[in-house]
């Protein structure tokens, strides 16, 4: 195709975007590729739009290859399947919420677990219908609370969504490598430096979950890995503990003289009774909230278990609740301690608070429920300090537990070196969910017994609005963007320049050849000087320019390399075997 600048909608602006914060975001509007509408929502012009395009297209075949199909969810979602999985409350103020007419609650979909899983539930019902992968391209709602740096965190957004669906574990397993497979052909098509690192399952839930990072300095997720192959997103890095804890002499009853179920008033009742305010050691300093354990049981049971802090009376209830089911709750002093000597002490250090407490906050878990995975959350008031601790067995009595963000050079807790730290863009995320959605929205098929059975499912992103950024930013210079041929807009940018209707006619003729060959070809015919012209080129960025000017008189046309700012003149004739 070949697309005349004279004619084409496009403008590029002289001066930087009042409210840019990184280079992709000043120069994808100053190049004329989006424009702001309101904050974190954008208009996309011709050119943003042939690069989104571009991207959807590359996951579009990465997904065909895994055998997933195309479906198409509405945006404006009924508010039912979202209450029943309690994601309605749990999606917080992130959630679009609306009314219609009659008064019926509706949002704007955040994400489809829960339509894809309802899909699936309506029109299929045998173990012979599975495996299943569906995916969707679509916009996404989420009234982010920073929406920062243009496209790259927006309040709509492009999202690859697909879901699996298994009748077993090893099912999903399998669906999980293949989008993993999918999505690293997916990442090293878009050219970009990244990470694939353990992460939290947080909202979506389920057990297994990584994240693809590009490696980018002004990401927003930071994440360590080591010379052996570790890598963690900070939110979920295990610690290591120093010597395996055995459980194996302690007596139940002992353990069980701790509250069995006590209900969240009784726990805030009973830690203040036992630290009054004035004593908690950690007064004056109001960041953590509450600690929240999720125990996975080894038969991937979870539950959860509050662990009552001194000063307690702030518990976040609503959090307590969204847990679903009631919290064990044990408030804790020394005399505790010391009768259970096998009980296991640990402590939040002042790192996990941020600096500004040099105190310690005890715990202690009641080790007839720590025996699989362990997850603590200590959220602050933003939502932010979330830690993942792995225990169980490998917790040390009285050892000293710390959860704080991890810090350079410290050892990788799977004994693969020293670990580094590092940011990025979080571009995918892979979750198994499990039986999570399928449990509380009913999806159950007949296996070969003929007995019903719970699907196990697994839901995979891609966030391809951000992708357009995350490439801009990777290759774009201090002159203008400088796409990769992968997704830029057009292949080659071709320049009349110079006066003389020669010139114009042959740059003509060569644009023409070149889409006639198969290329995507922008054509700037427009009655605008060299250095305009030049100048423009730079800023669009496409990765190839052929200059058909001065040169034309001994039979030379000059090609421009954007990225290496390479220039060499060739033969009229050769011009389109050179830029094939
Ligand atoms: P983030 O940590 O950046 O907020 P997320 O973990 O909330 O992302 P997921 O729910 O895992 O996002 O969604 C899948 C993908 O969608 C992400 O990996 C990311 O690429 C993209 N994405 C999420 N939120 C946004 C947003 N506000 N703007 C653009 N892309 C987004
Ligand atoms: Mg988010
Ligand atoms: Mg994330
Ligand atoms: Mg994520």
């Amino acid at each position: 195709m070949l697309t005349r600048m004279s004619e084409f909608f496009v403008r590029t602006l002289r001066e930087d975007p009042a409210d840019a914060e990184v280079p992709s975001h000043r120069w994808l509007v100053r190049a004329g590729y989006i424009r702001r509408t309101a904050p974190g929502i954008y208009t996309w012009l011709p050119l943003g739009l042939r690069v989104l395009r571009r991207i959807e297209a590359i996951a579009r075949e990465e997904m065909a290859a895994i055998g997933s199909q195309e479906v198409h969810f509405p945006a404006l979602l009924p508010s039912e399947p979202y209450k029943q999985t309690n994601r309605w409350v749990e999606y917080g103020d992130n959630l679009f919420r609306l009314k219609d007419r009659k008064g019926a609650d509706l949002l704007l979909g955040p994400t489809h677990e829960e339509m894809f899983t309802l899909l699936v539930k309506d029109m299929y019902s045998s173990y012979k219908d599975l495996p299943l992968s569906i995916y969707q391209i679509q916009n996404k709602y989420r009234d982010e609370a920073r929406p920062r740096a243009g496209i790259l965190r927006g309040r709509e957004f492009v999202m690859k969504d697909s879901y699996s669906f298994d009748i077993d574990d090893e099912g999903l397993a399998a669906s999980y490598e293949k989008h993993r497979a999918a999505y690293i052909r997916i990442f090293d098509r878009l050219g970009f430096d990244y990470a694939i690192v353990r992460a939290m399952s947080g909202p979506m839930g389920g057990s297994r979950s990584e994240e693809f990072l590009a490696v980018a300095e002004n990401g927003e997720d930071t994440f360590v890995r080591s010379p052996g192959g570790y890598a963690a997103n900070v939110e979920a890095v295990r610690v290591a503990a120093p010597e395996p804890l055995d459980f194996s002499d302690v007596p139940q009853a002992q353990v069980r003289e701790t509250p069995d179920v006590p209900s969240i008033d009784a726990l805030v009742q009973l830690s203040n009774e036992r630290y009054p305010r004035e004593d908690r050691a950690w007064q004056g300093d109001d960041t953590l909230k509450n600690i929240l354990f999720k125990v996975i049981e080894p038969d991937g049971t979870t539950h959860p278990l509050a662990i009552g802090l001194p000063g307690d009376r702030e518990i976040d209830e609503k959090r307590l609740e969204a847990a679903l089911e009631p919290a064990v709750a044990v408030p804790f002093t020394d005399e505790d301690f010391a009768a259970h000597p096998h009980l296991v002490k640990g402590y939040i250090g002042p790192r996990a608070l941020g600096e500004t407490s040099e105190s310690k906050v005890r715990y202690l878990v009641d080790p007839r429920v720590v025996t699989g995975t362990v997850w603590i959350s200590g959220a602050d008031e933003a939502g932010r300090h979330v830690y993942d601790l792995v225990a169980g067995r490998d917790f040390t009595p009285d050892g000293v537990i710390d959860v704080a963000e991890v810090r350079e050079g410290d050892p990788a807790p799977d004994g693969s070196g020293p670990l580094t730290l590092a940011r990025g863009i979080e571009m995918g995320h892979i979750f198994m969910l499990g039986r999570k959605y399928a449990e509380s929205l009913g999806l159950k098929v007949l296996d070969q017994n003929g007995k019903l059975v719970t699907v196990t499912m697994g839901s995979y992103g891609v966030g391809i609005s951000r992708a357009v950024a995350a490439v801009a930013e990777y290759t774009c210079d201090d002159k203008g963007l400088a796409w990769p041929r992968s997704v830029a807009p057009f292949d080659v940018h071709v320049l009349a320049t110079g006066k003389g209707d020669g010139i114009r006619t042959e740059a003509t003729r060569i644009a023409t050849e070149l889409s006639e060959a198969g290329l995507e070809v922008l054509f700037d015919d427009r009655k605008a000087s060299p250095g305009v012209k030049f100048a423009d080129a730079e800023i669009l960025g496409m990765p190839t320019s052929v200059v058909v000017g001065r040169g034309l008189k001994d039979g030379l046309v000059e090609i421009r390399d954007r990225r290496s700012s390479e220039r060499r003149d060739v033969a009229v004739a050769d011009v389109v075997a050179q830029v094939l």
